[in-house]
């Protein structure tokens, strides 16, 4: 049984007295867990199945040969990793021909390191060691750039998506409804009296005010794909792919009440609880045609939201 704690290192070798010899001497570094496979067809099941930490590869094999194997786990390592930094596993080639040529080969197909046969135990440990402590901070440089992006995407205050995620997915959706022919709605939203909020109760309570308004919205969008953001100050946008008038206008009603239903009070507020106003747009993407006039007819609408009185729904005429 591998334990998913300990790194594993992949021994691919025709020859089942190799295999046990080389996995004997990896032994002796006690935190590795040695797998090994007589074929390429193998490796890569155990490649697929258990990524190894590390593969020791020999270039000799039966089925294929070590560069083609390379060459194959460095394609599969790309469609692995959407994000920008690729997940990699260092590669060491072995070989019983003293052969440059062949190492140079190796190196440019993407092994990251070349042996001869018979190998020696002490530098075959030394350059394991090395390289998994390169791969090992490669991961977390991985998983650094991985949160990194994430709170970039995020608003600080409301932990809901900020301005860029929002023009990020609709840049996205917008493409995607287009190609499905689906129509795509915007919801538009802005917290009532909010200045007054803030000058009758302090800005610390302003903000638990817009964390708990940015909760209660999130919630109120059942569909994943739909996407609530803080568009501004105290302003929130919804993207709602695959959705019509109708549908954009009881999302917003169901937006509305999710933040009324709060129960904050606010004394200047409309009936003396704080409250939110909404614009809605909808429309079928056009080729060519980027969605900021979609953007300007939600923020119409709710321009006229708030000039009916707030704490509603509207939406501008065409
Ligand atoms: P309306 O009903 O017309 O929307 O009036 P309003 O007072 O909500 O709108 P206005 O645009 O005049 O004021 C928005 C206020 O939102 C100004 C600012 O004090 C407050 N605000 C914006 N961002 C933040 C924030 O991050 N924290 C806090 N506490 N207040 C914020
Ligand atoms: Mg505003
Ligand atoms: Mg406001």
């Amino acid at each position: 049984m591998l334990d998913p704690n300990r790194p594993s290192i992949l021994v691919v070798d025709r020859s089942a007295s190799n295999r046990a010899l080389i996995c004997d001497c990896l032994r002796q570094l006690p935190e590795i867990t040695p797998q090994a496979a007589a074929s390429g067809l193998e490796a890569l099941r155990l490649f697929d199945t258990r990524p190894p930490h590390l593969i020791l590869l020999d270039v000799a094999l039966q089925d294929t040969d070590g560069i083609s194997l390379t060459r194959e786990i460095r394609t599969r390592e790309l469609t692995m990793e959407t994000d920008s930094i690729a997940s990699w596993t260092p590669i060491i080639l072995l070989s019983a021909i003293q052969d440059e040529d062949m190492l140079a080969r190796c190196i440019l197909a993407g092994g990251d390191d070349f042996l001869y046969k018979p190998i020696s135990e002490i530098v075959l440990l030394a350059k394991v060691r090395a390289l998994l402590r390169i791969a090992g901070m490669q991961k977390e440089l991985h998983f650094a750039h991985q949160r990194l992006k994430e709170i970039s995407l995020l608003d600080g205050l409301t932990r809901i998506p900020n301005r860029r995620h929002f023009d990020e997915t609709l840049t996205q959706e917008w493409k995607r409804c287009l190609r499905q022919a689906i129509p795509l709605s915007i919801v538009m939203g802005d917290i009532d009296y909010f200045k007054q909020f803030n000058d009758l109760y302090g800005h610390q309570a302003g903000d638990a005010c817009l964390q708990a308004v940015a909760g209660a919205l999130n919630e109120a969008l059942y569909r994943v794909e739909d996407t609530v953001a803080r568009y501004g100050g105290e302003e929130f946008a919804a993207i709602l792919p695959n959705t019509d008038i109708t549908g954009a206008m009881a999302v917003a009603e169901r937006m509305r009440r999710a933040a009324r239903d709060l129960g904050i009070p606010h004394q200047n507020g409309v009936s003396g609880r704080v409250s939110c106003s909404f614009g809605i747009a909808s429309s079928f993407p056009e080729h060519g045609l980027p969605p900021i006039d979609l953007l300007k007819a939600a923020d119409a609408g709710l321009y006229l939201a708030k000039r009916a009185g707030r704490n509603q729904v509207a939406q501008a005429p065409i």
